[in-house]
């Protein structure tokens, strides 16, 4: 099951990242436009999905919108440099990452490993563990603890949910619309945006060995958090 379906109009991007990931064993196939991609993704059932967002036929977020309840993969977009806003609406609309133009194979490869990582633990029973453990981090979450050295760090109910919703999600990165949607329900204003900040925020202090250079929780600048995988 390392079926990759890339879905990319630039044919230079396109060559480069078929021959680095058949170089790699990976199953490569690929498509110029949207209408195609989304017929070989249902007819070939990929595990992964490389996505550019600027389609001769459609918009990358619009694909996703329109098609990511038909299809299983992990899809991951590919963004412009400073598209801020494109890699928020990917996400919100179900993308599962994003890699910014112009990439390099071990920057590509990197995320590929994570995105395989993830259908592994959608696959397997155990996924629904009651442990998480990351260097000196360790979260249980039967009995709701969380510990950083072994010693028991106490958060409020917000800074521990979002950790929690973090944590299980690991090596994704999650706009802060799927965190607040995800802490404080469905309806969104700029308030929640800066409330989101304040708790971030604090929840650093009391988990990070450095604020200014987080090892658990990392900003995408622009877009949102991510738990560190690496
Ligand atoms: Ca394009």
């Amino acid at each position: 099951m390392s079926k990759i379906l890339i879905i990319e109009d630039d044919l230079s991007i396109r060559h480069f990242v078929t021959t680095l990931l058949t170089t790699q064993k990976y199953d490569v196939i690929e498509a110029g436009d949207g209408q195609t991609g989304f017929a070989l993704a249902l007819s070939h059932n990929p595990a992964v999905i490389i996505l550019d967002l600027g389609l001769p036929d459609m918009d990358g977020v619009d694909w996703i919108n329109n098609y990511r309840i038909l299809i299983n993969a992990i899809i991951i977009v590919v963004t412009a440099r400073d598209d801020h806003p494109s890699k928020v609406a990917a996400l919100d609309a179900g993308a599962d990452d994003y890699l910014t133009k112009p990439f390099n194979s071990g920057e590509l490869l990197a995320r590929i490993r994570v995105a395989f990582r993830h259908v592994a633990d959608k696959n397997s029973v155990s996924s629904a563990s009651d442990e998480f453990l990351y260097r000196d981090l360790h979260i249980d979450f039967d009995k709701s603890r969380v510990y950083l050295k072994n010693i028991e760090v106490h958060l409020t109910p917000i800074e521990h949910q979002i950790l929690l919703f973090l944590a299980r999600n690991q090596g994704r990165v999650c706009t802060s619309r799927m965190i607040i949607k995800e802490i404080w329900g469905n309806t969104i204003t700029e308030g929640d945006a800066q409330n989101l900040r304040v708790v971030m925020a604090n929840l650093r202090r009391k988990i990070e060995p450095s604020t200014t250079q987080p090892i658990y929780i990392l900003t995408h600048t622009g877009v949102g958090y991510r738990f560190n995988d690496e």
